[in-house]
């Protein structure tokens, strides 16, 4: 325990000068405990993790490119691992970066993967996979996670409110799409449509309530 001669004040946590007065502090440093976890070391491996995984990526992307280009292929196939490689490096650094905020991540992830998946069936061609198959895909696995983050961490509705709504109301892009008639397999925009219409059901109805009397308050309704 250090003290302050001049605020008459005892110091708990291991620092050299005093909070108040910026003084210098008297006694050991014996029983003093850190008040806040100390992340430096779990940033710094973070960091160096990423950065092998960085590397990993690029020496894939090179072999296989040089490989492409010094054998007799057809096909350029290795743009094609080029943009794998690309998607996966892009949706790490987003898990990474969000990862204090597991919903947000999730909502995230649903976007890049959609813009990723439609950029990926235009390169191919464009034989609609992506808005048959791929943005249902994307909808009803973000919400399920979403569901599960919030059962798993016992989160209450002004925490997951926001995300839940949007990532919903995103899901509803395969119900414009099959409305317009620009699908050429309707099940499964049907699918995730109901599965966002009975989320946004159950949430108005058991949550209704107190989302209306938050939105009061800050509303000063
Ligand atoms: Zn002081």
């Amino acid at each position: 325990m250090r003290y302050c001669e001049n605020c008459r004040v005892r110091i708990r946590t291991p620092q050299k000068r005093c909070p108040l007065c910026q003084g210098a502090l008297s006694g050991d440093g014996s029983g003093c405990e850190q008040l806040f976890p100390d992340l430096s070391e779990e940033t710094s491996k973070l960091a160096f993790w990423f950065k092998i995984y960085t590397f990993v990526c690029v020496l894939a992307a090179v072999v296989c490119v040089s490989l492409n280009a010094a054998l007799p292929f057809d096909t350029w196939w290795s743009l094609f691992v080029l943009a794998g490689v690309a998607c996966a490096w892009l949706v790490t650094v987003v898990a990474i970066r969000k990862r204090r905020n597991l919903l947000k991540n999730a909502m995230w992830q649903l976007v890049l993967a959609c813009i990723a998946l439609v950029l990926w069936d235009w390169a191919t061609g464009w034989q609609l996979w992506a808005l048959d198959y791929g943005l249902p895909a994307a909808v009803v696995a973000a919400l399920v996670s979403m569901l599960v983050i919030i059962t798993v961490r016992k989160m209450s509705s002004p925490e997951y409110m926001i995300y839940l709504l949007m990532c919903c109301g995103f899901g509803l892009i395969p119900l414009v799409l099959l409305v317009c008639g620009a699908l050429k397999v309707q099940w499964p925009s049907i699918v995730s449509s109901a599965c966002c219409v009975i989320v946004l059901a159950a949430f108005g109805i058991f949550q209704g309530g107190s989302v209306w009397s938050e939105l009061k308050k800050s509303l000063h309704l």
